[in-house]
């Protein structure tokens, strides 16, 4: 980069460029967090014994990351990717996170348990 360049903007500039582009990460960040898909693998709940596709319950509050986002967007990106890697599966019936997947051996157990009554 020749210095005529570089001079053509001031310390400001650049620093208003290097948040800029830090702001446009984190807005793609927030979007492909929230455009990943949900898994609709069928899940069986040992508390209630309903069979169905799993609520996920995510730590923290959409508020909080909402807020977050708006007041200082790479914050809330960290704040939203951070919810993302530590939700965990539920029923969507009762709530509860005994939940296992219906393919898996548990899965296959309770289904007859629940077929058979
Ligand atoms: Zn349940």
């Amino acid at each position: 980069m020749s210095d005529e360049v570089f001079h053509a903007f001031t310390e400001q500039q650049w620093l208003l460029i290097g948040v800029g582009f830090v702001w446009l990460l984190s807005a793609l960040a927030v979007l492909a967090s929230h455009q990943k898909k949900r898994s609709s693998a069928l899940v069986a709940c040992e508390s209630c014994r309903h069979i169905g596709e799993p609520g996920l319950e995510k730590p923290g509050s959409i508020i909080t990351e909402i807020v977050l986002v708006l007041l200082f967007l790479p914050f809330g990106a960290i704040y939203g990717l951070l919810r993302e890697g530590l939700e965990k599966k539920c029923c969507s019936d009762c709530g509860s996170q005994s939940v296992v997947p219906i393919n898996s051996k548990r899965g296959r157990e309770l289904q007859a348990e629940i077929v058979s009554g």
